[in-house]
């Protein structure tokens, strides 16, 4: 059976904002340029070791309808919600938080100075799913298994299967693979990736080709730095490599859901009817 590499269909670079009480970041995922990227809503990259930049940290706010995934580089992040969960996020250490019908909860970062980095993703829930009990998976860093070949490449399992390892978030909605990883200079990486996911490369530190370079592929690579986002066309697997620079990247991919979207803030629905009862079930205190 022939193998194609999945190809890459657009490029485009995080733009610099500032969300919750206001923490600089960067958006990658939810921007006009690439406002969602089915099942995936919001990608934002963290990155500061400017205290200013991230003390304010997420206050008490709403979610409903979808998942939130914290993963932490550097620093610790403390969570805590409306119904008495409380948790420490640990740097490398990755929160997998369905919000479900509703939750009200803050994100604050909880040192005094010191690199702060980390990403958020938002994964929507199916119709099915939208309005089902909140549940936390929050998962130490110890427990995403670590595979690191002889070439020196390194890669972090989050979520998936790959390499022999299993990660240890349960994704099944979307079946999600969530991979951290890390190319020496002049390595490269061929990854399975199921027909008809969606899936995208998010490169955060050098830079890296995606797509073609693979043997027998016909399309060049297009070169990724820091800071953007390659998307993935169809295809069976992909095709990462560096050249004198090294790279860290994310890899992920999901089972795209094709429902409607109605979104407005931190509530992703699927109508406008669903939306506004959203905001009035907030409003009301039913969270
Ligand atoms: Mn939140």
């Amino acid at each position: 059976m022939s193998t194609t590499v999945r190809p890459v269909t657009t490029s485009v670079c995080g733009i610099e904002t500032h969300d919750g009480a206001g923490v600089r970041l960067k958006r990658v995922i939810g921007t006009r340029a690439l406002p969602d990227l089915d099942p995936f809503l919001l990608l934002d990259e963290f990155r500061s070791d400017q205290p200013d930049d991230y003390l304010a940290g997420f206050p008490d706010h709403p979610h409903r309808g979808f998942e939130t995934v914290t993963y932490m580089l550097a620093g610790r992040m403390r969570h805590r919600d409306n119904h008495g969960n409380e948790g420490l996020l640990q740097p490398g250490g990755v929160q997998w938080m369905t919000a479900g019908r509703g939750i009200v909860h803050s994100e604050m970062p909880e040192q005094q100075d010191g690199l702060l980095a980390g990403f958020q993703l938002w994964v929507n829930l199916p119709a099915a799913h939208k309005m089902s009990a909140p549940r936390y998976q929050d998962i130490a860093p110890e427990r995403i298994p670590e595979i690191i070949r002889r070439d020196g490449v390194r890669v972090r399992i989050i979520a998936g299967q790959t390499m022999g390892a299993v990660g240890p978030v349960d994704a099944q909605h979307v079946e999600a693979l969530y991979l951290d990883v890390t190319l020496p200079a002049g390595a490269s990486l061929q990854q399975n990736l199921p027909r008809g996911h969606s899936a995208f490369c998010y490169v955060f530190e050098g830079e890296c080709d995606v797509g073609g370079g693979a043997v027998g592929s016909d399309d060049s690579p297009t070169r990724t730095g820091a800071g953007c986002l390659a998307v993935l066309g169809d295809g069976d697997g992909v095709w990462v490599g560096t050249n004198a620079t090294g790279a860290r990247l994310l890899l992920v991919a999901g089972k795209p859901l094709r429902e409607p979207i109605a979104r407005a803030g931190p509530f992703v629905m699927n109508t406008a009817r669903e939306l506004r009862q959203a905001v009035e079930d907030f409003q009301s205190g039913r969270f």
